[in-house]
């Protein structure tokens, strides 16, 4: 006699449960409490809860010293109902599949409330890459595009570069996936160096699409961004960029920290000079023109703007009552929690979330693709107008939407992004 199904079950496998702590359980807690909000499409929510796919790879290499390190590394496809996935690869040496996972799950996100053509994807390789020499992350780089190349392509999946990861990065994926192909693919991952197909704007993309973010939410609250005080933390891609258009923009950077230590200066630190510091030092530690601070201290500066920019969970229930800014810019994805949300709420602090305030790179990243495809490359002013169009009336719809439900900025972005996507969803079907 056949057997009977086993009864269906909603119960999700344990590492997608909300209570396994950890950024995915941070995302699964925002998808719940957008749910209400989204009509009849709710009765798809649970594509959102679970990445279509996962791979895990082993990324063996030979070490200058002769000897082979094994390194873990993955690639999530959260969603892919919209078009391809799409998202950058992080190398640090605390990456976990939870961090990817959700990472992959804002990116759906993200580019859906910019309204590219995306679905959301991210990648990882779990190390440190300030132990290995140029040789080893190049073999590294390529051993893990190879392992990965099964899963991503130009019209599947588009990497661009993250936490640790830059053009050189790309262009070491770019041509790995080449070779296995037997055709340059200038398409496959965004972020490249401009002469290898890259777009001119893309380095600068995030960073000034968190300065177009706050300028727009600044106007309507009435901030004056002339002398308004900036704290930075992270001053890699995102935070170096941000931190300059601010500081031109007539803002003083009165504090800034990273992996290396914190620095502030109350008058406003000298942006380019700190710039070209990290360029030929690593980190801001030791810059002659700032007085060095507790690490701990940084979450209370005095300050009208506070940009975490580096990685998730920064702001917690912990240090989200000591933080003294007006409005919180989320360059890093998912740096606050959803019980610091509560509480920064509570304050009056305005948070613009990542998954707008961070799009300027996934904007630009599109508009690189497009040229790609169609090799045809446009200006940079061009680049910069169309970016900053996308950005404000991105934001300001997202604005509209928070006002008329009386939610905060993330979760109506969630609104828009989540209808979007579940309506491809719908209109799609499941197959078979
Ligand atoms: P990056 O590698 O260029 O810079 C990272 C910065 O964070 C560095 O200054 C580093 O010193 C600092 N940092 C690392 N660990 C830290 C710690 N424990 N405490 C304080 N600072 C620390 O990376 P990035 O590209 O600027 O990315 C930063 C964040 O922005 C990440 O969350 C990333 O996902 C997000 N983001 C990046 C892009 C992009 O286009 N690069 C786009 C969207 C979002």
């Amino acid at each position: 006699m056949a057997q009977a199904n086993p009864p269906a079950t909603h119960a999700l496998p344990s590492y997608l449960q909300a209570d396994h702590l950890g950024p995915w359980g941070n995302y699964l807690k925002q998808v719940d409490r957008v749910t209400p909000y989204l009509g009849h499409l709710a009765r798809w929510v649970e594509t959102l809860k679970r990445p279509k796919r996962i791979l895990i790879v082993d990324v063996p290499i030979h070490m200058d010293d002769g000897s082979v390190s094994h390194f873990e590394g993955y690639r999530v496809q959260h969603n892919t109902s919209r078009g391809p996935g799409k998202g950058g690869v992080r190398f640090h040496q605390d990456v976990t599949l939870s961090e990817v996972m959700a990472l992959s799950a804002w990116m759906s996100v993200k580019n859906a409330a910019v309204n590219v053509p995306y679905g959301g994807a991210k990648g990882g390789i779990r190390v440190d890459p300030r132990k290995l020499s140029l040789g080893e992350l190049e073999r590294v780089t390529r051993r893990y595009t190879s392992e990965i190349g099964i899963i991503i392509g130009p019209n599947k999946d588009i990497p661009a570069p993250d936490v640790n990861t830059n053009e050189q990065t790309m262009a070491w994926m770019m041509d790995t996936y080449s070779m296995n192909e037997g055709a340059t693919a200038t398409g496959v991952v965004t972020g490249k160096p401009v002469i290898l197909g890259g777009s001119l704007g893309r380095r600068e993309a995030t960073g000034r699409g968190v300065f177009t973010i706050g300028m727009e939410a600044a106007q309507r609250i009435g901030m004056d961004i002339r002398g308004a005080r900036i704290a930075v933390q992270g001053f890699g891609n995102v935070g170096g960029i941000a931190a300059r258009l601010f500081a031109e923009a007539g803002a003083r950077i009165v504090a800034v920290q990273d992996h290396g230590g914190t620095i502030c200066r109350e008058a406003g630190l000298d942006v380019p000079a700190l710039l070209e510091h990290v360029r030929l030092n690593g980190s801001v530690a030791g810059f002659a023109a700032a007085e060095t601070m507790a690490d701990d201290a940084f979450w209370s500066v005095p300050c009208e703007i506070l940009i975490p920019a580096a990685l998730e969970s920064q702001i917690t229930a912990v240090n989200a009552g000591q933080i003294a800014a007006r409005m919180v810019i989320e360059g890093a994805n998912g740096p606050t929690t959803p019980e610091a949300d509560d509480i920064l709420h509570e304050r009056n602090v305005l948070v613009l979330p990542d998954v707008i305030a961070n799009a300027g790179g996934v904007t630009v990243s599109y508009f690189e693709w497009v040229q790609d495809f169609s090799s045809f490359f446009w200006s940079e002013d061009e680049i910069n107008a169309r970016l900053v169009r996308i950005m404000k009336d991105a934001f300001a719809a997202i604005w509209q939407v928070a006002e008329e439900n009386k939610v905060s900025l993330r979760t109506a972005t969630f609104i828009v992004a989540c209808k979007r996507i579940l309506q491809a969803r719908e209109l799609r079907g499941l197959y078979p």
